[in-house]
């Protein structure tokens, strides 16, 4: 069986200026220094990016942005590519997070070109996907799930897939408190990795894929131990480092 390094993101969403990032940093940077065998990112706002960079270099923790636009270069005011990520030595990106598909438009057509536009510019993405409540409710779940990793990940050769980190975020369970049980969270991780070894085998053995949804330093280690997953994507309880350093400590329990 392969071995997968857990990874645990907090996804900051459009919180902290500089200097609650920076004051952030330090408070994180001593609480998870001496935790192994986990991968530490935080997922910040573009404006966050350099000094987060720069304030983590050496340690443990990479910092990844929220989103890129597709194409290298052009006229698409107020957007920001991959290469320009990458120059700032940022590591990752969190793509296809639910509030960009919901608030923003964000389309699968273009995640299919954003997924490849970040493994080229040397970035780890981080995709992510899940179902709502009614599409639950409707019995659902599995075809939007299929549809979506189908379509996002389409231009990314079989060989490529495990470089890409998939999070499994069920809707209902994002910023709602509402977490889902240990058995769907399970079902719904073994699912997508169905799907992965239904294009390569080996890539489903290393791919790793997270969940995300409500997941808080008590919960954790629970979903954490499940043995699909392999790591979280936190949002409110990674915007204090304390409560995110002890979901980090979950994770290698
Ligand atoms: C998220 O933003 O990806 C998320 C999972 O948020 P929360 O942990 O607050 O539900």
């Amino acid at each position: 069986m392969a071995q997968r390094a857990p990874l645990v993101a907090g996804n900051w969403k459009m919180y902290k200026t500089e200097a609650q990032a920076e004051e952030y940093i330090q408070g994180l940077l001593p609480r998870v220094s001496s935790v192994s065998g986990v991968e530490v990112a935080i997922c910040v706002p573009f404006t966050d990016l350099r000094a987060m960079v720069d304030s983590a270099r050496g340690s443990r923790v990479e910092v990844y942005a929220q989103n890129l636009h597709q194409e290298a270069d052009g006229a698409f005011t107020g957007e920001v590519s991959a290469p320009m990520l990458a120059e700032l030595d940022v590591h990752g990106v969190v793509l296809g997070h639910s509030e960009r598909r919901e608030l923003f438009g964000e389309s699968d057509r273009a995640l299919a070109q954003k997924v490849p536009a970040a493994l080229a510019a040397g970035l780890k993405p981080i995709l992510c996907v899940g179902e709502t409540e009614a599409e639950r409710d409707a019995g659902d779940t599995e075809r939007k799930l299929r549809q979506q990793i189908a379509e996002d990940l389409v231009e990314v050769a079989d060989d490529e897939l495990a470089d890409v980190v998939i999070a499994y975020e069920p809707i209902w369970a994002i910023g709602t408190g509402r977490v889902a049980m240990p058995e769907q969270a399970q079902e719904a991780v073994a699912f997508i990795r169905a799907l992965i070894e239904g294009r390569s085998a080996e890539a489903a053995r290393r791919v790793r894929i997270l969940y995300g949804g409500s997941v808080k330093p008590g919960n954790a280690r629970e979903l954490l131990a499940l043995p699909d997953v392999d790591g979280a994507l936190v949002g409110g309880a990674s915007l204090d480092p304390a409560s995110f350093a002890e979901i980090v400590t979950a994770a290698v329990a």
